[in-house]
C-alpha cells in the first residue's frame, strides 16, 4: 500500500486521535447486538495501547443529524469497548473543546479515552474546517482505521488530516490491500458475482468491474432488468424499465471486451414477497405474469458455482435473492457455499452479502469480508475514497 500505517511512525508517548466505525446496532434498550464493528478496530487500539500511546477514539453512530441525542451516544460502545480490552475506557461527553481537551490531559500513556458521537455536531458532516481543527487539536497524530466511513469527506475522516498527519491503522490497510489487490492484480480467472435489488445500485460496479472481469455473473433483482432487455417477459417481477436500455449496453460492452457474462437460467418465483405465499422454480422463459422472480433456480446456482469453482478470484457484491425470507435464500446460501469450499481468493462487499455470508454460517471460510458497505462498492466503482487520499503518502 501506498499511504503510511501506525507501523511507519513513533506513536509511544503521542496523542494519537484514531478515527474508528463503531456505528454498530443498539437495541431499545440501548445494547449493542452485534460488535463486529468494534472487534474489527482493536488490532490498531492495542498496537498503540502497546506502543505507550494516549489513544482517543472518534467514530459516528447513526445518524442524530447534527444534534445531541441520548439514543446515539456512544455509552454503551464503550461499556462494550472496556470489556473486550479488559480496561478502563473514559468517554468524553463533548467531542471537542474544554471537556475532551481536559479529558486528554489526563490520560495516561496506553490508556484509552472514546470521543462522543462526532455527528452531533452538524460541523462533523459539512467537514467544517474550524470544527476538523479543534479535533485534531485534541492531538498530536491521526490514525484512520474508519475505512466504512472513508468514502465519506468528513471532519472526523478527512478534515482532520490537513492539520495533522494522518496514517491508515491496520482494518484499513487490509481493506484497501485485500480490494485493491483484486481490482489491480487478481489471480485469474477472476470472477464478479453482482447482486441485491436494482440495477442504478451497481452501475458503477458493474462498468469498472467490465474492464477486469473474466466472468460476470448478474443475479438477484437486478437480474430481471438484465433478462427483460433480453426480452424475456418477467411478469410482476422487480424491473427497472428505465435502465434496461443501459442493461444491454452493458451486455454488448461485455461481449465486445471478451468478458463471459453469467445471468439466471432459471428463476423462483412467487405470487408476493411473502414467505407463505405459493412459489415454484421455473425457468427464465416462463414466469407466469402474474408471479415475481425473488431468487435464483437450482440450476442457476448450480452454474454460478460451476463458475467460482474455476475461479483464483471472486468479489461478491449483492445476494442473488431476497434471502431474508427463508423461502427464498437459497440461492445466496448456495453462491455464499461456493466461495466457502473454492479455493480462490474470495471477497465479499456491502452489508446484505456481508449479512447473508454471516447467516449461510460461512463466514469464517471467506478471505475478506469488508466492514464497509458504501466504502466497498465506491472503491470497486473505481473512485478515490477521501478518507484514504487525505493520509500521508509513503
Ligand atoms: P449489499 O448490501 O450487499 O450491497 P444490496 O443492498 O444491493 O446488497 O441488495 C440487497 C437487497 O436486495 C436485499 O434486501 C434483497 O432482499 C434484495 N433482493 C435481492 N434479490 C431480489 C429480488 N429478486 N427482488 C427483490 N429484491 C431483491
Ligand atoms: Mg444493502
Amino acid at each position: 500500500m501506498h499511504k503510511k500505517t501506525v507501523r511507519d511512525i513513533e506513536v509511544g508517548g503521542k496523542r494519537v486521535l484514531v478515527r474508528v466505525d463503531f456505528n454498530v446496532p443498539l437495541d431499545k434498550e440501548g445494547n449493542v447486538t452485534d460488535n463486529t464493528r468494534i472487534r474489527a478496530a482493536l488490532p490498531t487500539i492495542r498496537y498503540l495501547m502497546d506502543k505507550g500511546a494516549k489513544v482517543i477514539l472518534a467514530s459516528h453512530l447513526g445518524r442524530p443529524k447534527g444534534t445531541f441525542n441520548e439514543k446515539y451516544s456512544l455509552k454503551p460502545v464503550a461499556r462494550r469497548l472496556e470489556e473486550l480490552l479488559g480496561k478502563k475506557v473514559a468517554l468524553a461527553e463533548e467531542a471537542v473543546g474544554e471537556i475532551p481537551r481536559r479529558a486528554v490531559e489526563q490520560l495516561g500513556e496506553g490508556e484509552v479515552l472514546l470521543l462522543e458521537n462526532v455527528r452531533f455536531y452538524p460541523e462533523e458532516e459539512k467537514n467544517d474546517e474550524k470544527f476538523a481543527r479543534a479535533l485534531a487539536d485534541l492531538a498530536d497524530i491521526f490514525v484512520n482505521d474508519a475505512f466504512g466511513a472513508a468514502h465519506r469527506a468528513h471532519a472526523s475522516t478527512e478534515g482532520v488530516a490537513r492539520t495533522i498527519p494522518g496514517v491508515a491503522g491496520f482494518l484499513m490497510e487490509k481493506e484497501i490491500e485485500m480490494l485493491g489487490r483484486a481490482l489491480t492484480s487478481p489471480a485469474r480467472p477472476f470472477v464478479a458475482i453482482i447482486g441485491g435489488a436494482k440495477v442504478s445500485d451497481k452501475i458503477g460496479v458493474i462498468g469498472n468491474l467490465l474492464s477486469k472481469v473474466d466472468t460476470l455473473i448478474i443475479g438477484g433483482g437486478m437480474a430481471n432488468t438484465f433478462l427483460s432487455a433480453r426480452g424475456y417477459n418477467m411478469g410482476k417481477s422487480l424491473v427497472e424499465g428505465d435502465k434496461t436500455e443501459l442493461a444491454r449496453e452493458l451486455m454488448e460492452k461485455a461481449s465486445q471486451g471478451g468478458v463471459e457474462l453469467l445471468l439466471p437460467v432459471d428463476l423462483v418465483v412467487s405470487m408476493a414477497a411473502d414467505p407463505g405465499a405459493e412459489r415454484k422454480s421455473v425457468p427464465v422463459e416462463e414466469v407466469p405474469p402474474d408471479w415475481m422472480a425473488l431468487d435464483i433456480g437450482p440450476e442457476s446456482a448450480r452454474l454460478f458455482g460451476e463458475a467460482v469453482g474455476k475461479a483464483k478470484t471472486v468479489i461478491w457484491n449483492g445476494p442473488m435473492g431476497v434471502f431474508e425470507m427463508e423461502p427464498f435464500a437459497a440461492g445466496t446460501f448456495s453462491v455464499a457455499r461456493a466461495l466457502a469450499e473454492s479455493g480462490a481468493v474470495t471477497i465479499v462487499g456491502g452489508g446484505d452479502s456481508a449479512a447473508a455470508v454471516e447467516k449461510a454460517g460461512v463466514a469464517g471460510r471467506i478471505t475478506h469480508i469488508s466492514t464497509g458497505g458504501g466504502a466497498s462498492l465506491e472503491f470497486l466503482e473505481g473512485k478515490v475514497l477521501p478518507g484514504v487520499a487525505a493520509l500521508s503518502e509513503k
